[in-house]
């Protein structure tokens, strides 16, 4: 296989096998992410991506997930990931599910029925970045897409067969928004029904324009109390009614915190007030990674 810089990819992708489709982002424009910064956006060409997966069979003797990398390898057109998939199924027999970075625009882009088509082609799940539920914060990361875009996008996904794997991050809407980034996250995923929840917790790294903000002091990062009722408010508006799952378990995070929604939602709300009468449960900020 032929990798190039830095690979992402979700941690429950782990254990996968990660094939570059794109390289970089083809949005590249978030203000808290540095992950492609330094990558100019290109699809490549497809017989690489081939050749790779010949390259690894070779190499690997069970291969169980597959992952499509980088950042949004959903981008590609229809026909390109059904080469990429088809040649999945031939080489790879026993894989039993392939992943893939979805923007919200890719995912807007593609009719249901194209969605359909990957599913049925052995696409199980997308990992989009909703980041916040916020219009308001939607636009200050310049993510792209409204609230209720990304609700739809969600929803999309969902209807298609594809397990909408979607993450929000506390304390990008600062000091200022943090009450309406917990309220509104709440509602969109309410709405949304998605899969699986995850949730991360702001890091933010030089070269990112959130950096200078907060270098400025036009941003105000959360501590890691204000974390904590953040969160708390965010989980309280969470009202589904099918089940997700939902990880606050990044490196990232403050408090680990994992359950089904609906169903362990006061058990939840629970440890987090556990964690607030005792700080001592916080994680200290120089074991919090990326
Ligand atoms: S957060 Fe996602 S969409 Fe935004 S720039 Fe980073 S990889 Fe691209």
């Amino acid at each position: 296989m032929r990798y190039e810089g830095n690979i992402y990819r979700p941690p429950s992708e782990a254990y996968s096998l990660i094939i570059q489709a794109t390289i970089g982002c083809a949005h590249n424009e978030c203000t808290f992410c540095s992950m492609f910064k330094d990558k100019q956006f290109r699809i490549r060409r497809i017989e690489d991506v081939l050749e790779d997966l010949d390259a690894a069979r070779r190499s690997y003797r069970r291969v169980d997930k597959i992952f499509l990398a980088d950042g949004d390898a959903l981008v590609l057109k229809n026909k390109d990931l059904l080469r990429i998939l088809e040649h999945i199924k031939s080489v790879f027999p026993e894989c039993g599910r392939v992943g893939i970075y979805a923007s919200p625009q890719d995912v807007l882009r593609k009719t249901p029925e194209e969605l359909r088509e990957l599913y049925e082609n052995g696409l199980g799940i997308a990992y989009m970045g909703v980041e916040s539920g916020s219009a308001d914060i939607l636009k200050a990361i310049k993510k792209g897409v409204t609230p209720e875009q990304m609700i739809e996008a969600g929803r999309k996904l969902e209807a298609s067969g594809i397990k909408a794997s979607v993450t929000f991050i506390s304390g990008i809407g600062g000091k200022r928004l943090w009450q309406e980034h917990a309220r509104e996250t709440g509602r969109v995923i309410t709405e949304m029904e998605p899969s699986y929840i995850g949730l991360l917790t702001l890091m933010v790294e030089p070269g990112t324009e959130l950096y200078d903000d907060i270098s400025s002091g036009a941003f105000e990062l959360l501590s890691p109390e204000e974390v904590l009722a953040e969160t708390y408010e965010m989980i309280r508006h969470i009202n589904l009614k099918r089940v997700s799952v939902f990880r606050s378990n990044h490196a990232s995070n403050y408090l680990s915190l994992k359950g089904d929604l609906p169903g362990d939602k006061d058990q939840l709300l629970a440890r987090i007030e556990q964690a607030m009468a005792d700080t001592g449960l916080l994680k200290d900020e120089r074991f919090r990674m990326l």
